[in-house]
């Protein structure tokens, strides 16, 4: 199983990355999870428009989705002939919301370009991965996931407050991949939206995860700061995500 970072800048895209996009590949087959402003660009550096099996949508947050109405056009206006549809895995209204992106009332082939699978926290296949969703603590209806492969395990926390269901889909995890939009330096932060480093930490050593991926940095902070935070409260290999960055295991 191979874990690409796409996009890790959380809430709007920076210089340096687009918004939330990860790749996750295994027996040939391609799941991308979340797909954020400007996703689709860089994530042709790892898989072609026409490789890409199948789609998973945390939450309907336009920095997690927005970017699926590209792949709509570029897999529906290829050259060689609209490519066959591919499951798309998102939270109830999922289709509806995507195709208001391109300002029409109808669904504009939305609903043929993709099969359309709503998420229910339960167990479920996607290709080789068994997934585990679980809700989040976040504004709208989020999905962590759980994803397993061979005796090989990632959870991602999508955006989250503090959560003992993340703690739960995480269990001695292989790597936890998990937001820390916030620093706890930071004063009057709101609760239920998202992590700070030092949560994201914990919530990690709370469940053994192995490895410990922070990751949906709001370009305006230093990921080297949330490093710093995390490593106080978690003892395992820690890394700091960056677009690009690639995870054998
Ligand atoms: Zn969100």
């Amino acid at each position: 199983m191979r874990l690409t970072v796409v996009g890790c800048a959380g809430s709007f895209p920076g210089p340096d990355s687009p918004s939330s996009c990860y790749l996750l590949e295994a027996d040939g087959f391609r799941l991308v999870i979340d797909m954020g402003h400007g996703a689709l660009g860089v994530l042709q550096r790892f898989a072609g428009i026409d490789e890409i099996d199948a789609v998973l949508l945390s939450h309907l947050h336009a920095d997690h989705c927005v970017d699926l109405y590209a792949l709509r056009v570029a897999r529906h206006y290829a050259p060689g002939g609209p490519m066959p549809p591919i499951p798309v895995y998102a939270p109830r209204g999922a289709l509806g919301r995507i195709a208001k992106v391109h300002g029409v009332d109808d669904l504009d082939g939305l609903d043929e370009c993709f099969y359309w699978r709503e998420m229910r926290a339960e167990s479920f296949g996607i290709g080789p991965f068994i997934v585990d969703a679980g809700h989040m603590n976040h504004p709208v209806e989020t999905f962590g996931v759980r994803l397993t492969h061979g005796g090989a395990s990632v959870a991602y926390s999508a955006d989250t407050g503090e959560s003992d269901e993340l703690v739960r889909l995480a269990r001695d995890v292989d790597v936890a991949l998990f937001e820390a939009s916030f620093l706890s330096s930071q004063p009057g932060l709101p609760a239920d939206v998202h992590l700070t480093a030092r949560q994201a930490a914990q919530h990690a050593s709370r469940a053994g995860a192995g490895h410990l991926v922070l990751t949906h940095f709001v370009p305006w902070n230093d990921p080297e700061q949330s490093r710093e935070e995390a490593a106080g409260s978690f003892d395992g290999k820690l890394t700091v995500a960056k677009s690009g960055l690639t995870i054998d295991l």
